[in-house]
């Protein structure tokens, strides 16, 4: 015990360092995210992830946007606790076949206008667990998906590029979708 006291004061941390305050390329697209949601919607923009069967790999990423690390919502994302409230769904995970009705029932309660958001490969069209017995598929087999972001899991810096694209890119409603 004594030994290990020891040697933890003189060893230096395992943990990551910080990202310095002046992060440019996270700055940049954050800043860009921020200019694209006001654009569209005019005000910040906000997600409510919804785990529709997730190993919690996509998870971890997706929090850390969160996280003092990043600590994104300084800069005006998001994150809701209810669909009622937001703009993107954010899914991760196959969608098994327990979570499809509560998917379509969080989308029909979004708001209009609004985006899917498909993070990491499971998501896209079932990753490792497509055409598992337990599952539906990837998210498009459930709702109409308006952007995919690969990865497994997703860095935080590709879910924030994927958020960014999207408001970009994205029509400013989908009155032409199911309710
Ligand atoms: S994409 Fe990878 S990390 Fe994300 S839910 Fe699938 S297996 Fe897990």
């Amino acid at each position: 015990m004594r030994r290990t006291i020891f040697e933890s004061l003189l060893k230096p941390p395992l943990t990551e360092p910080a990202p310095r305050p002046d992060d440019v390329e996270i700055a940049e697209l954050s800043r860009k995210l921020e200019t694209a949601a006001r654009a569209r919607l005019g005000r910040s923009l906000s997600i409510r992830q919804v785990d529709a069967g997730s190993c919690n790999g996509c998870e971890l990423e997706i929090h850390a946007l969160s996280n003092p690390f990043y600590d994104l919502e300084r800069l005006g994302l998001r994150f809701v606790a209810s669909p009622r409230h937001a703009d993107v769904l954010l899914v991760t995970g196959p969608v098994t076949k327990n979570m499809s009705e509560a998917l379509l029932r969080t989308y029909q309660a979004t708001p209009s206008p609004k985006w899917v958001v498909a993070a990491g490969d499971c998501a896209a069209d079932g990753g490792l667990f497509c055409g598992s017995y337990a599952c539906v598929g990837g998210v498009a087999a459930v709702l109409p998906v308006d952007l995919r972001i690969p990865g497994c899991p997703p860095s935080p810096r590709a879910l924030l590029a994927g958020l960014v694209a999207l408001m970009s890119t994205a029509a400013a409603h989908h009155g032409d979708r199911p309710a």
